[in-house]
């Protein structure tokens, strides 16, 4: 009998690809059956974030939970990023977890369900040149890490202290996966690295790179199954013109770019450690669209840093306006541990934060009702990738907006083109056109 494994995935891009990494290494050694109902499963893992305080403060209740309801031979691990910054502290808070393994070990997966309390959260540990066994959750979509780690030290961030220091993956490894994933279905990829675009940079051993972030792009897109490039998350520090070129004129990558602002001030941004000025931003953002006018841009937003006065919020509302950002992921600033500015003082109030970032998601819903009411009757290519309740099949489109029309698995892994009949802010529904 095959065993089963309760996985739960929580945070970004990153760590969806981590969690088919875990149970591709899993699977190797013996198979096991994704189960969503953890009462039965053999191993619960707990695959953890820690850039916001919510999820880390949720999961010692969450394995209290597990452990209460799990098999009696069911072993619990924690993995990922507050595996990395907590340690062995999670099993003195939680004795129930029998390993603990940080964001960059998870090659060691097989090795800790076979041992007793096991720990690794080695952020030295370089797994950039490892050969992962293959898994994909999605078969039309496929997740490919360029790099591992973070070299930039933003003073809000806990990352760089969880998936230690920035390492490219060699472009031979990347075009060798890209060309497997696209070969078996996957006419999308997903390229990802805490900063895509400073690619080659720094190589395992401190070599540089042959190639460049362009340059992979451009190798990446020759590969005749490959149809579509995506790419999370560039920095606006690296969006120099050669990147922004090849964005824009390669008709294989996507005409969406995700730019995280994190604030409009250029006082904040150096409290931030961001390394750009708002002027560079708006310039950057403004030469995407002189040489893509169909680009959507997305962003990141913080309100609340430590000394943000209302000028400076006020700064950040008005690149809001002037980039009329597409999709705005955005939060109330949250001390994290490790990090610059958890020592900062001038904190902001919890109060005046939320009154920010209601103001600023308000304002912003209006912008997206003018902007998905252009959308009406216009026709859009689709690539669809997954099933919705009631009879729904979705996509996207190049410029990442979520796209359902009525219909089912025949659609699947197909490119339509879809007339939208009803737009709605964060889904656009059509017909086949
Ligand atoms: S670039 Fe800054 S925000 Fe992004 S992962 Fe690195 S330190 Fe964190």
């Amino acid at each position: 009998m095959t065993k089963k494994l309760f996985l739960k995935t929580l945070g970004c891009a990153m760590n969806v690809r981590d969690s088919e990494h875990i149970i591709a290494e899993l699977n190797r050694i013996e198979r096991y059956d994704l189960t969503q109902n953890e009462s039965e499963a053999d191993l619960i893992i707990i695959n953890t974030c820690s850039v916001r305080e919510k999820p880390v403060n949720k999961l010692f209740s969450e394995i209290g939970q597990f452990a209460k309801h799990k098999k009696k031979s069911a072993k619990i691990g924690v993995c990922g990023c507050t595996a990395s910054h907590l340690g062995a502290d999670i099993f003195k808070r939680a004795p129930e977890v029998s390993f603990v393994l940080g964001a960059r070990n998870v090659s060691k997966i097989t090795q800790a369900i076979n041992s007793e309390k096991f720990l690794d959260i080695n952020i030295d540990h370089d797994e950039s040149g490892y050969a992962f066994g293959e898994f994909r959750q999605n078969p039309y979509k496929a997740y490919i890490n360029i790099s591992i780690g973070c070299d930039k030290k933003c003073a809000f961030c806990i990352v760089p202290h969880t998936r230690g220091e920035e390492i490219s993956i060699p472009h031979e490894i990347i075009l060798k996966e890209a060309a497997k994933a696209a070969k078996n279905g996957a006419k999308e990829l997903f390229l990802l690295g805490q900063n895509v675009n400073n690619y080659g940079r720094r190589l395992s051993g401190g070599k540089k790179g042959e190639l460049n972030f362009s340059q992979l792009l451009t190798k990446i897109a020759e590969i005749d199954e490959v149809k579509r490039i995506r790419f999370t998350s560039p920095h606006p520090l690296h969006m120099d013109d050669e990147f922004l070129e090849v964005f824009a004129s390669n008709p294989k990558i996507c005409k969406s770019m995700h730019m995280p602002l994190q604030s409009g001030s250029t006082n904040i941004l150096k409290a931030m450690r961001r390394g750009y000025s708002k002027e560079w931003f708006l310039e950057r953002a403004k030469k995407i669209r002189q040489l893509s006018p169909i680009a959507a841009i997305s962003t990141d937003i913080i309100v609340g840093f430590p000394g943000e006065s209302e000028k400076d919020f006020e700064e950040t509302m008005s690149v809001m306006e002037e980039v009329r950002f597409e999709q705005i992921f955005s939060f109330k600033y949250s001390a994290r541990p490790l990090t610059l500015a958890a020592a900062m003082r001038d904190k902001v109030d919890i109060a005046t934060a939320a009154k920010r970032l209601l103001k600023l998601q308000t304002r912003h819903a209006q912008i997206l009702d003018e902007i998905s009411s252009d959308y009406l009757e216009t026709v859009h290519e689709v690539y669809f990738e997954e099933i919705r309740d009631g009879g729904f099949v979705a996509g996207r489109t190049s410029q990442n907006n979520a796209v359902c029309v009525k219909g089912g698995e025949e659609l699947l892994g197909t490119f339509q083109n879809v007339k939208i009949t009803q737009p709605q802010r964060l889904i656009l529904y059509g017909q086949i056109a």
